[in-house]
Order: structure tokens, then sequence, then C-alpha cells
């Protein structure tokens, strides 16, 4: 989804007079946070962690976020010789009957295979739109005019005829979850079971900020009941749906059609399969050309008009009698989303075999749009070519009342304005989503730094490349800085739901893109960790990883044991604060060397970068590993000792700027070297 504001920028979507509203937004009741003395060395919140063991000599995070290797996931972080998954086809007939706010019927078959050594006696589906039923818990969770609130609108599934294997069977329906009792156990290593089921709910219009409804528009998502995932780790992963956490779900071909009225045009996930059926000669032959030409940013003609402006205007308002069936498939996904309107814009172009659409009623959707084909295709070439190729064959964007929300192939952005950069953004970040989580299928619903953090890192590499001469960098950490002084934070391994929402853009999407890049540019190293990165996403494409194989992944290719990183800011939510008290210069058997004393606030150790500046007003960096703080009885307090040519008249830690030290008053001695400005962070570097 879209991030919540920066406070720095108006906005990644456009969307903020919902986001901004923070006192809008309900606390969770049940919140894990831990407040956080940042500059204070010794001060601890009660219930916060011992902070005395940032190697984890003590206390290793060998929790179920990072168990030990097994058969399915091996020491390396890469999936086991037993990796197993489950499958999950579908098939969805559903009909859009848009009289009185909206309806979505449809009747849905599951084909589900077991391929895991497990018998299993239940199954368990999602029932999203059950958040929109009196009473859910998410609607307790989430005040009803907040983001996620679900603004006084009853609704939730009305199910019937469930079948398994053709034989009825009594749903147990707990929230937003669903439990079936098989009669017929499903057998281990590929068992296989038919779940059919017919289902009906009224579409909301403000559909917790990921589905919902603007007048004729509808973007529809959430709106199939849904596997959920069994896998080695938690079994069933039951946790419901409250509004904030996003989904986890398993992959399988999805083949879906939308009745609708029959002046609407359709666009969705997956291939339109029967455009002969949907589509007038003219439009399939504009499609088609469009997969000839190659976008490019700032040529209009790089881009073809499939339903061109006057006609989304004239077809507006147009009575047609009837319905048309607009039939799609997608394959290799875990999820569909469909939109659709009767006076869509509808533009086209392509990158490497990729169609790239943009679909938006210019009233409402502003020029920016005329941009979004091409910005939809900017995304799948430098996602493509810096991380891991597309997998689909197209790519939507869609405008709508939505801020920004991610599906396979398919994306809902907020309207925008005329200016091109306005939609950008949100654009980029969502289809970003196509790599994590839709591609790396991670469990969202846990981990929100596996997707909204991931695709933050690389949004700063796209943004960097759209717009040269920027860095996102401070933005980012103005973000988290925020999130720190307001004590709102919440260690990145919580579990979204729990993380107040006024923290949630800092939490799930910058710190732990800030935390990447640090990793990247001052631990690691680019070119390792753009190697590590990229092998994650390559042994991961398509399965479900966990943060452990994540760890183990960046620790195996780059070589580094991370253990101290990884604790430091995934599971505390310390910040990073090195000062240097005094620099020494002495000749000692004809060496000059330097000695700097150093000390640490907080619990987070970090490889000491410094620029010196000599007698003769030269400069140079030097650096010492993270094992410094590691030494015995170093405590928080270190000398790092350096041959120098002259004496030592000025001391500044940190001179590219890009790490995130939160206090840069102490970070000087003497008369130090100038800041630097701060630069790209993406660059090979
Ligand atoms: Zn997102």
């Amino acid at each position: 989804m879209c991030a919540p504001s920066l406070r720095t920028r108006r906005a990644l979507c456009a969307g903020v007079v919902v986001f901004s509203a923070a006192a809008a937004c309900a606390r969770p009741a049940a919140t894990a946070q831990v407040a956080t003395p940042v500059h204070t060395a010794g001060a601890r919140a009660i219930g916060e962690p011992e902070r005395a063991d940032p190697f984890q000599l003590f206390y290793p995070t060998d929790r179920v976020d990072w168990p030990g290797p097994n058969a399915y996931r091996s020491a390396t972080g890469a999936p086991g010789p037993a990796y197993w998954q489950q499958r999950a086809d579908y098939t969805i007939a559903a009909t859009l009957d848009t009289a009185g706010g909206g309806t979505v019927s449809g009747q849905l078959t599951i084909r589900y295979t077991n391929n895991s050594p497990d018998t299993l006696r239940f199954v368990w589906l999602q029932l999203d739109q059950n958040l929109y039923r009196p009473g859910s818990r998410g609607s307790s969770m989430n005040a009803a005019d907040s983001r996620w609130g679900v603004r006084g609108f009853k609704g939730g599934y009305e199910l019937s005829d469930v079948r398994v294997d053709n034989r009825p069977v009594a749903p147990k329906v707990d929230d937003t979850m669903m439990r079936l009792d098989l009669e017929t156990p499903l057998a281990p290593g590929g068992g296989r079971a038919t779940i059919a089921l017919h289902y009906r709910f009224a579409v909301p219009e403000h559909g917790s900020d990921r589905m919902g409804r603007d007048g004729t528009l509808y973007e529809i998502a959430q709106w199939y009941p849904r596997m959920a995932v069994y896998d080695d780790v938690r079994g069933w992963n039951t946790d419901p749906y409250l509004g904030q956490g996003e989904f986890y779900l398993e992959y399988g071909d999805i083949d879906y059609s939308v009745t609708a009225p029959a002046g609407y045009v359709i666009a969705g996930s997956g291939v339109l399969q029967n455009p002969q059926d949907v589509l007038t000669a003219s439009q399939r032959e504009r499609l088609a050309r469009a997969r000839t030409l190659t976008a490019e940013p700032g040529r209009a003609e790089s881009v073809a008009a499939v339903i061109a402006r006057d006609e989304a205007g004239a077809a507006r308002g147009r009575a047609v009698p009837g319905t048309k069936t607009w039939h799609f498939r997608a394959e290799h996904v875990r999820d569909v989303a469909w939109a659709g309107a009767p006076d869509f814009r509808w533009d086209a172009t392509s990158w490497n075999g990729i169609l790239c659409q943009a679909f938006y009623q210019l009233d409402k959707a502003h020029r920016a749009w005329e941009s979004a084909a091409e910005q939809t295709c900017w995304s799948m070439r430098t996602y493509s070519t810096l991380f891991y190729p597309y997998p689909y064959p197209q790519a939507t964007s869609v405008a709508g009342p939505v801020g920004g929300m991610e599906y396979p192939m398919f994306v809902m952005v907020h309207y925008g304005s005329d200016d091109p950069s306005s939609i950008f953004s949100t654009i980029d970040h969502e289809h970003g989503h196509e790599w994590f989580p839709m591609t790396v299928g991670s469990n969202e619903r846990r981990y929100a730094w596996m997707d909204e953090g991931f695709n933050t890192y690389i949004n700063a590499f796209s943004n960097e490349r759209r717009y040269p001469g920027t860095s996102a960098y401070s933005a980012y950490l103005a973000d988290w800085r925020q999130a720190v002084e307001q004590r709102t934070q919440a260690p990145l391994m919580t579990r979204p739901d729990w993380v107040d929402a006024r923290a949630l853009g800092a939490i799930a999407y910058r710190k732990p893109a800030v935390a990447l890049l640090t990793l990247r540019n001052h631990v690691v190293g680019a070119e390792p960790f753009d190697r590590a990165f990229r092998e994650y996403a390559r042994r991961w494409a398509f399965r479900h990883p966990t943060p452990g194989d994540f760890f183990r992944t960046i620790e195996n290719v780059s070589g580094m044991d991370l253990a101290w990183y990884w604790r430091s800011f995934w599971y505390t939510t310390d910040v990073l604060d090195i000062a240097i008290d005094s620099a020494v210069t002495r000749t000692t058997g004809g060496a000059t060397l330097a000695t700097m004393y150093l000390h640490r606030n907080t619990s987070v150790p970090f490889p000491v970068e410094a620029r010196l500046r000599f007698a003769d007003g030269s400069v140079r960096d030097v650096r010492f590993p993270v094992d410094l703080w590691a030494r015995p009885n170093t405590g928080n307090r270190i000398e790092a000792t350096v041959e120098v040519p002259t004496r030592v008249v000025g001391v500044r830690l940190w001179p590219d700027g890009t790490v995130p030290d939160f206090v840069p008053a102490n970070d000087t001695w003497g008369d130090p070297p100038p800041a630097a400005a701060v630069g790209s962070v993406t660059s090979a570097r």
C-alpha cells in the first residue's frame, strides 16, 4: 500500500487528507510499543529488553522469526532440500451489480493441493470482507473515520452452498477467518481437495483504503474467499485481517470472469482472454500497436490511446443495455484484483514484451495520468534491470479513490494532479510491490518490513534514477526520527497491526529502508549487498521466505556475521549515537599515531568512519571495523588508533552524511572538516 505521509514531503500517495490526519487514526488497543530513550544511556522504560548485549552473546534472536536451520530452510538462507509449499488454483465467475451502491457476487472454486508432509483434517480460508461486519475485530481496533476504519459501512460476506469435494460442509466462521472441516483428510505430499462456494458482498465505498468505490468507478479487491497459508513455520497462518496489516497468500493460477454492465470497461490482474467479446476492432488494433512501442519518459508518442479522451467522454452517461463478461487469467499469482468504470481512458505502451497500461477518468484523475502508462513501464524496466526480471506479461495502473494499493499486475493509485511527478512516487511504489511481496511472497501480516520496507528501499533506486541529483535518504531518516521523538516507535519485527498508526510510515517503510541503505553503503558494501539482495529475490521468488531466510542470505552471500545489526535495528527501538570525545596525536618508534576516543550512548555498535583534518590542512578518511566494540572490557568506550602523516586538528564522524547517527552534535572534534552534502545512496559507490 502507499506510505503514510512523510514530514518533509507532501506524501508518497496523494490521499494526504486521509493519511496525514494522524489524530484520526485509532491507537491499537494492545500495542507492543516500546518507549525509546534515545540519547540517555542507561535509562530504560519498563519492559524494555536488556541492552548490554549488542552482539547477542547471551540473547541470540533464535525465535520463530529466525529458527535454527532445518530441512525446509537451510543455514545459507536458501530453501532447504525438503522445502514445500501449498498450492491454490482458483476459478471465479463474478458479477458486479452497480445498483444501490454495488454488490459483487460469485461462484468460487478452489483446487487446493497439500504438498506438506502433514495430513490435514481441516483448512482455513480468509474472509477479508468480514472486516466490514458490525463488531468485527478490526472495527474495534480502528476508529470508524481512520484510514482503516469502516466509516459506518455494514457489509461482510454472505456465503452459501459451501462444498468440499462436492459434499456440503458447514463453515466455522471466526471474524475474517473460516475453518472448513474435511470429511476425508487431505493426504500429505500432493493430496487434493476442491472447495466450492457461492458468495456475495456489498461494496464498501471506503474499503480500508485498499478497495472501494467513487461514483461509477469500482476498485475491487479482497473480493473472494482466499486460502490461508499453511507453512512449515506456523502451520495455518490465521492472523485475522484487522485493516492495518496486509496479506499472506498461496501461489497458483487464477482464472476469473467479471460480468458487469455492458457499458463498463474492466481492468484487472492477468491477461484478458476474450478481447474479441469485449473490445472493439479498433481497440484491439490499438492494443496490438501498443505492444510494438517502447515507453520513453517525456515522449507522449511512445504511448498509444486504446480508449482516447473524446471516446471516454462520449461513453460517459451513455446507456448501454445488458451485460458483458470480461474473462482474465493470471498464472503464478497470489491474488487478483480489478476495477471497472464506464468512462475509462485507457493508455498502453510496453517495455521488453511487458504491456504497461493506465486506466483513468480524466475529470477526476487529472493530466498526470497521461504519463501513467510510461511511468508504469519505468518501474518495470528499473526493477527488472536492478533486482529481478518482472515475471508477468502486463502491468496495470488504475486511478481512483484508494491512496495506493498493490495486487499482482495491477495497482490502484490516487488521482494526482496535473504534475506528472504527483503520481510517480505512488505508481512506482505500488509497482515495486510486484517484486515484494507479489513475486517474493513473504508474510505481510507479520513482517511489513519484508514488503513495504524492501519496496521503499528499491524505490530509492528508482527515484534517484528518475530524478538525478535527488536523494530519498534525508526524508526517510526524518520520518524515522519523528517516530523516535514522538515515542511512537516499535521494533521492526512488530506485527504491523500492533504498530501505532502514526508510526506506520516510519516502522514499516522508512526505517527499514534506511537500515538497508546503511547496511549496503556502510557495513556490507554496495557490490556484495546488491548481489546478496538479488540472490534473496532469486531464491525466494514464488516462495514464502521468513525473516531468518533473508538474514541468512545476506550474511552468507556477503560473508559477514551481521547478528549485531539485525538485533540493533530489527529487534530493538534503539538508535545509533556514537560520539567522538577527543583525538590525540603522538609519535612513537618513528611512527606518528592518532588515537580517537569514542563512546556510544546507546546499545547500537557500528563500524566507525571518520574524516581527519591535519595541521597542514589536508584530510583523510579512515574506517574501523565494528569488532572494536566487541573487545573485552571496552564497555561503551573505545580507542581507535591509526597511523597518520602529521598532527590531527579536527575529526568528523560519518563524513558522507548517510549514516543514521541520531545526534550529529557529538560527531565532531576540534576543527573538523566540513560536512558533505548528502548524495546518492543507491550508486555503485
Ligand atoms: Zn506499499
